[in-house]
This record gives C-alpha cells, sequence and structure tokens, in this order.
C-alpha cells in the first residue's frame, strides 16, 4: 500500500517543478538585494567590481554568469577581515546583526583555522524543517528513539540535527561521536533506538565493534534506518552492502546538508540513485561550475562539476554562487522511486582529486575496489602521500590490511590481485603494501584514507 504521508511537508515537497522555479527566482531577487544591503565589505563590493546591481539581473541565465563570490579561501580572508574590522570570526559576509547570530559551527581548515557557519532563529527554523523532510523520507517517525551519533561539538550534523529530529517529534539520543564507542554502545542497548545517524565509518565501526562490547551483532540492535552523513559511503556499493548486512537488513540512507537550507537525501532503491534535493525552495546547490575556470557548465542529465550553492532565505551568513569544493554529479531525469526533482550525487572533494599521470583518481574510488575484496581484507585502507596532492608520482602508494589468519602466498597472492583491480578499473598503477589487521586507526568519526608523509 503507498504511503498516505510520503513526505514530511506534502504542500511544498510536491510542487510542480514551474511553481518551485518561480518562488527560486522571486527569492532570488529578494536574496541579492538583501545581501547586497547588509554585506558593505564583500557581497556588495563583488557585485560592483562586475558592474552589476542586483536589479541588473533579470534572469537565471545572469545569475550564473556573476562571478563565484564565496570559497574557502575567500572565507579565510573575510574571516580575518571581520576580526579586524568588527571584532567577530563570522566574516565579512555575515549579514545579520551579530546579537541575532543564535548558533554557530566549525569545519577545521587545512591551516588548522576553523571555519565559521552561522545560524539566525529563522536560519535554525529551516534548518529543523529541511532535516525533518529528509528524516521523514528515510522512514524516520515523531515518537521513534534515534542514536545520534554525529560530532556533537561544533557541528552542522551535531548540535543542529538533535534539536532537529527533537523539533520533528523524535527523541534523540545525543550520544555524540567523542563519548566514545563504548559509551554509544551502551546507549544503544539501553534505549534500543530504531534509528541511527552517524558517518559511514561510525556505522561500521559498530558493526565492528558491537560483537566484542555487548556480547552479540550489531545486527541485533533493532535498528531499522540509518542515514548517514559527512562522508560517500551510502553511495558505495560495497560499503552500502556492509552496513545494511552488517545491521542485519537496515535501509541506508545518505544525506549532505549545511546550515543554508539545503536538504537532501537518497532514496531506497536497490541501486544508488544519488541524493534528492527536498528543499529546493530554500537553496540551490546543484549548480555547476568548471573547477579550474569556474565558468557555468551546462545543466544537464548527468553533468559533473564543482557544486555551487546559494541558499534563497539564509539570514545570517547566506552561501551566495559559494563554490564550495565538492565535485558532483547531477542528475535531472525522473527517478525510479517516484519522488520529484532533481539529484546529485558527491563524486569527491575538488581537493582530493589526485592525478597520478594525467589519471584523475577519487579516494573514495580506491576505497569502493578494496572494499569488494572484503572478507580477504578488512576494507580498511590509506593512501599514502609523500608530497602534497594533486600530483602523484606513480605508482600511487597503499596500505591495505589483509583479514586475520592468512598465509604468506595467500596475502602475496591478495596484493597481486588488488593492483591488478585497481589498474582494470581506475587505471592507475598501485604499489601496495599489505598491513596487518588492526593496524590502521579506526576512528568514529570521518573515515580517513589519506596518509600524509610530508
Ligand atoms: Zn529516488
Amino acid at each position: 500500500m503507498a504511503d498516505a504521508r510520503p513526505y514530511w511537508n506534502m504542500a511544498q515537497e510536491t510542487l510542480p517543478q514551474e511553481r518551485i522555479r518561480e518562488l527560486q527566482w522571486q527569492k532570488l531577487q529578494r536574496q541579492m538585494q538583501y545581501i547586497y544591503d547588509h554585506s558593505p565589505h564583500f557581497y556588495r563590493p563583488k557585485f560592483d567590481a562586475v558592474g552589476a546591481q542586483p536589479r541588473d539581473i533579470r534572469s537565471f541565465e545572469d545569475f550564473r554568469r556573476l562571478p563565484i563570490m564565496r570559497t574557502k579561501e575567500l572565507d579565510r580572508a573575510a574571516q580575518e577581515d571581520s576580526a579586524a574590522r568588527e571584532g567577530h570570526p563570522y566574516g565579512t559576509y555575515l549579514c545579520a546583526p551579530l546579537e541575532q547570530v543564535v548558533h554557530v559551527y566549525s569545519t577545521s581548515g587545512t591551516s588548522g583555522e576553523p571555519s565559521f557557519y552561522t545560524y539566525t532563529e529563522q536560519d535554525l527554523r529551516i534548518n529543523d524543517e529541511c532535516w525533518a523532510r529528509t528524516f521523514w523520507r528515510a522512514g524516520i517517525r515523531p515518537g521513534e528513539t534515534v542514536l545520534h551519533g554525529f560530532g556533537l561539538s561544533m557541528w552542522s550534523a551535531g548540535i543542529p540535527v538533535v534539536r532537529a529530529l527533537a523539533a520533528m517529534g523524535a527523541r534523540p539520543i545525543a550520544a555524540g561521536a567523542e563519548g566514545g564507542i563504548e559509551r554509544m554502545l551502551m546507549f544503544a542497548r539501553l534505549t534500543k533506538p530504531v534509528a541511527l545517524v552517524g558517518t559511514p565509518s561510525l556505522a561500521e565501526y559498530i558493526i565492528e565493534k558491537c560483537p566484542s562490547i555487548l556480547g552479540y551483532p550489531a545486527s541485533e540492535l533493532g535498528v531499522k534506518t540509518i542515514v548517514v552523513a559527512g562522508a560517500p559511503g551510502a553511495g558505495l556499493p560495497d560499503v552500502r552492502k556492509r552496513i545494511t548486512e552488517g545491521f542485519g537488513g537496515a535501509r541506508l540512507f545518505d544525506s549532505s546538508q549545511g546550515c543554508w537550507g539545503l536538504g537532501n537525501v537518497s532514496c531506497d532503491c536497490d541501486e544508488y540513485q544519488g541524493m534528492h534535493v527536498v528543499s529546493p525552495e530554500h537553496c540551490i546547490w546543484a549548480d555547476l561550475v568548471d573547477p579550474d575556470s569556474k565558468a557555468p557548465l551546462p545543466l544537464e542529465d548527468g553533468a559533473v562539476g564543482e557544486g555551487v550553492i546559494t541558499a534563497f532565505d539564509h539570514q545570517a551568513g547566506p552561501a551566495f554562487r559559494y563554490a564550495f569544493g565538492d565535485t558532483l554529479q547531477l542528475f535531472t531525469e525522473p527517478c525510479r522511486c517516484g519522488a520529484p526533482g532533481w539529484r546529485f550525487r558527491i563524486l569527491g572533494r575538488v581537493d582530493d582529486l589526485l592525478n597520478v599521470k594525467g589519471i584523475k583518481v577519487y579516494p573514495a574510488a580506491v576505497r569502493n575496489v578494496i572494499n569488494g575484496f572484503v572478507p580477504r581484507t578488512t576494507g580498511e585502507m590509506r593512501i599514502v602521500l609523500d608530497a602534497p596532492p594533486p600530483a602523484v608520482n606513480p605508482p600511487l602508494q597503499i596500505k591495505v590490511e589483509h583479514a586475520p589468519g592468512m598465509s604468506l602466498p595467500e596475502i602475496e597472492a591478495l596484493r597481486a590481485e588488488l593492483v591488478e583491480k585497481l589498474k582494470g578499473r581506475l587505471r592507475f598503477t598501485a604499489a601496495i603494501t599489505m598491513v596487518e589487521p588492526g593496524s590502521l586507526e579506526r576512528s568514529t568519526l570521518k573515515g580517513k584514507l589519506i596518509e600524509k608523509n610530508y
């Protein structure tokens, strides 16, 4: 029987595409004027530099011709600028008065200095709404217990997700990744969650550790739904298989949300179809530019490029033509699950992309190949870099954990097979070092794929 209420917000999530387009355009015009008026040291000069006032932008095509206005690098400079001018680290793109900023999270930059993201009360309400749409599509319902295993401290999937789960009427158990695996599993044993939210590597770590900590496998935890975010994984067939089987047939969904009102979630199709955008009236995500030239790319089914975010309703530190460094693939054709709208898939970070003598290699794709050799490998691997990416002198060095109890000839045969498979599938030559099971460090936070030797 069809679900009588397939969406959290039936009115908004079933709007015809033309109506969404109209709403986006109305909001875009209002938002351009808002950021122009409220960001005199960041957004306004960027419009002025190309000789355009917001009112000169008369179509989506005009909008897409505007330059990229935010990147991680520009953000860092804007944070230093706001610290100097205004005494706060939230960037000169902060458009709301500081006293209206009620929540802050950060990501760690490569330099070690955090990048900050801010919410007003209204921004948080939109965030609640987007996560509710996401969780509802994943099958989470009010009254259900949900184990929250994302990092709680200063992360977009931390306190904002706990808050969003409570706002939709679910019961989050905010164990948080920082508390460690034993504590998290103790809470799981006591509170009996039917859903888990966390990173894919946390889900895998629970499968690995549950038998020794609780004395029974993760399949007996009673978790029926898992929503992962923060790293690719749900879209990798082998990771997907390991997580769903490890939790006894739980349904696995993928999501990737920030603070700007972009909701998205993968669907329940057997084969991963990318993430459905669930809040197109709040934020554009799947706008694509060439990662090098930053020129707009045609938005057609299957197109690949760097994603560009523009938020329509965000007040605090709005994203506007923000090239955030993820390589996306766009799908505009209808999904077989029947849900409306566009989908996208994250292929990796633009910065993570390795160039092995002209061959583009995504670390996540390497991990996917290694995962195909479970149970002969544990699935844990590291790409070892001797110099900063993206250029790598071949062969690409990779450490792979073999399974326990293998003989030396078996390990050597596996190593040779892995080299051949990587060459066949991803076209680069690997130098693989087989290491003991359990020797690569596990993490309850984001899965680590690169070991830096520089
Ligand atoms: Zn679908």
